[in-house]
C-alpha cells in the first residue's frame, strides 16, 4: 500500500526543505524526498546550496580571506606573521564539517517539524485519484500518494561543449570546492558570481588566476559604477580578467588544460593552466523526475513552466527555485517554498521579485537590490543618485577596509528608493536595510532621517541616502 501525504516535496535544497517545513507548520502531512548522498552514501539534504554551493564556497572564502589577511593585511595592524603556511586538506576538511553541520541541521528540522524524509530519487509514476503517485527509488524505496506535489529539483552546472567535467582538471563548482593543492595556474571560464568567488578563493591562496569571459562588459547585471570599481579592485588584487573572448577549444591533457580562444582584439591565444573551472551558468534539473508520466510542461531550456504563483500546468503541482524561471538564488527558492506552502493552505503567499537582493562574496563584497542606473535610464525613469565612499566612514577606516561605496537611486519626484548598490566591506549584511526599506516603499529621506549607530558601516548607507539630496555630513 502506498503511503499517503497531503504534500510531497521532491528535492531537499533550500527551496524544497523550507517548503516542506512550512507545509508541515501549516498542518499538512508532509514528505520530502532528496537524493543527495554524503561521502558515506548517507543522506545530505540541503541541495546544491548546502553541499556544493553557497555554504562551502563561503567557508572557503573565509579561510582564504584569513590567509590573505595574515599574509598582507595584518602587517598594518602591527601584527607580524613568520613562516605563514596553509594546510589545504585541513581547510577542505573544515569546509566539509561546516557542510555536514548544515546537513544534520536540516535532518533535525525535519524531525522537529514532523516532515517525513525519504532518501532517494522521487519520480512521477502516475496521476491517480485526484492526486499523484510518486515512486521513490534508492535507499528508501516506496510509493507515495500525494494530494499536492512541490517540485524543487534545482539545477546543474552548464557544460561547455567539448570540455566535459572530469572534476580533476576540468572542474564544475563541485570540483572547484575540493582542489587538493593550490594550482600554480588556474583558469576560470565565466566571470559570473561563481567564477569570481572561486577565482578569489584560489588567488588568495597563491594561484595565478585568469578569468575568461565571453561578454564584452564586466558584471553586466550590476550597476555600471559598481562593476567599474570591482574591475579596478580585482585587477589590483591580481585577478586577470579578459573580456569579449571566444573559446575555440579546450584540451584536457595529463599536464593540465589548454584553452584556445580568440581575444577581444581578434588575436588567437592559448591559456595553459593546471586546473580549469567552468562556470558559465546553470541549467534546470529534471533528470529522473519523469515529467512525461503526468504531462508536466517544460520550456525549451528544460525549466518547468510555472506562472507567477509557481503553479505548473497540472492541478496541485507546483515548482520552485532553480528549476523554474527567475534568479538562481537560494533565498529566492526559499521565499517561493514558503509562498507555495501558504498558497496550498489557501493563504496569500507572496514573493516580491523587485526586492530580491543579489550578493557576490568577493572582497570587497558586492550587493544590490532594485534597479541599476542603466536600467532606470533604459526605462525612462527620472531619478536622483547619491553616493558615499567607505573611505569617509570611520568604522571602515578602523577596520582598514575602505574600498568602495554605497549608492542610492531614488525617484526624482517621489524620492522612493528604486535601487541600492554597495561595493565594500560587509555589503552582504548592509544590503538588508535597503531591502527592508524598499519592501516598505521608503524614500531616501526616510533612511536619511533614521539614527544609525556610530561608528558603523551602516552609517555609509545613511550618508548615501543623504547624498541623494546633496546633504552628506561626512564627505
Ligand atoms: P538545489 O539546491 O539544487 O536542490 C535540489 C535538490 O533536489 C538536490 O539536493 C538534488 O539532489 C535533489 N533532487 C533533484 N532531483 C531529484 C529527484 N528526482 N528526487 C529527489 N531529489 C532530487 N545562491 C545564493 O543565494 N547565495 C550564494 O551565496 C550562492 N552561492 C552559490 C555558490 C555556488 C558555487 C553555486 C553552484 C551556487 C550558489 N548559489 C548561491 C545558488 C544556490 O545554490 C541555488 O540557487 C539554490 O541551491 C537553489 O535551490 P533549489 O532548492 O532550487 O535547488
Amino acid at each position: 500500500m502506498s503511503k499517503q501525504f497531503d504534500v510531497v516535496v521532491i528535492g531537499g535544497g533550500p527551496g524544497g526543505y523550507i517548503a516542506a517545513i512550512r507545509a508541515a507548520q501549516l498542518g499538512f502531512n508532509t514528505a520530502c524526498i532528496d537524493e543527495w548522498k554524503n561521502d558515506k552514501g548517507g543522506p545530505a539534504p540541503g541541495g546544491t546550496c548546502t553541499n556544493v554551493g553557497c555554504i562551502p564556497s563561503k567557508a572557503l572564502l573565509q579561510s582564504s580571506e584569513h590567509f590573505e589577511h595574515a599574509g598582507h593585511g595584518f602587517a598594518d595592524h602591527g601584527i607580524s606573521m613568520n613562516d605563514l603556511k596553509i594546510d589545504i586538506a585541513k581547510m577542505i576538511g573544515r569546509k566539509d564539517a561546516v557542510v555536514k553541520q548544515n546537513n544534520d541541521g536540516i535532518l533535525y528540522l525535519f524531525k522537529k517539524n514532523k516532515v517525513t524524509f525519504f532518501h532517494g530519487r522521487g519520480a512521477f509514476a502516475a496521476a491517480k485519484d485526484g492526486g499523484y503517485e510518486i515512486a521513490v527509488t534508492g535507499a528508501a524505496a516506496e510509493t507515495l500518494q500525494a494530494k499536492h506535489v512541490i517540485i524543487a529539483t534545482g539545477s546543474n552546472a552548464r557544460q561547455l561543449p567539448g570540455a566535459p567535467f572530469d572534476e580533476v582538471n576540468i572542474l564544475s563548482n563541485d570540483g572547484a570546492l575540493r582542489i587538493p593543492a593550490v594550482p600554480k595556474k588556474l583558469g576560470v571560464i565565466g566571470s559570473g558570481v561563481i567564477g569570481l568567488e572561486m577565482g578569489s578563493v584560489w588567488r588568495r591562496l597563491g594561484a595565478e588566476v585568469t578569468i575568461l569571459e565571453a561578454l564584452p562588459a564586466f558584471l553586466g547585471a550590476a550597476d555600471e559604477s559598481v562593476a567599474k570599481e570591482a574591475a579596478k579592485v580585482f585587477k589590483k588584487q591580481g585577478l586577470n580578467i579578459e573580456l569579449g573572448v571566444k573559446i575555440s577549444a579546450v584540451e584536457n591533457g595529463k599536464d593540465g588544460v589548454s584553452v584556445k580562444y580568440t581575444d577581444a582584439k581578434g588575436a588567437e591565444q592559448t591559456l595553459a593552466v593546471d586546473k580549469l573551472i567552468i562556470s558559465i551558468g546553470r541549467v534546470a534539473n529534471t533528470i529522473g523526475l519523469n515529467p512525461e508520466a503526468v504531462g508536466l510542461k517544460l520550456d525549451e531550456r528544460g525549466a518547468i513552466v510555472v506562472d507567477g504563483d509557481c503553479k505548473t500546468n497540472l492541478p496541485n503541482v507546483w515548482a520552485i527555485g532553480d528549476v523554474v524561471r527567475g534568479p538562481m538564488l537560494a533565498h529566492k527558492a526559499e521565499e517561493e517554498g514558503v509562498a507555495v506552502a501558504e498558497r496550498i493552505a489557501g493563504q496569500h503567499g507572496h514573493v516580491n521579485f523587485n526586492t530580491i537582493p543579489w550578493v557576490i562574496y568577493t572582497s570587497p563584497e558586492i550587493a544590490w537590490v532594485g534597479r541599476t542606473e542603466q536600467q532606470l535610464k533604459a526605462d525612462g525613469v527620472a531619478y536622483k543618485a547619491g553616493q558615499f565612499p567607505f573611505l569617509a566612514n570611520g568604522r571602515a577606516r578602523a577596520l582598514g577596509d575602505t574600498t568602495g561605496f554605497v549608492k542610492f537611486l531614488a525617484d526624482a519626484k517621489t524620492d522612493e528608493i528604486l535601487g541600492v548598490h554597495i561595493i565594500g566591506p560587509m555589503a552582504s549584511e548592509l544590503i538588508s536595510e535597503a531591502v527592508v526599506a524598499m519592501e516598505f516603499k521608503a524614500s531616501a529621506e526616510d533612511i536619511a532621517r533614521i539614527c544609525h549607530a556610530h561608528p558603523s558601516l551602516s552609517e555609509a548607507t545613511k550618508e548615501a541616502a543623504l547624498a541623494v539630496d546633496k546633504r552628506t555630513l561626512n564627505f
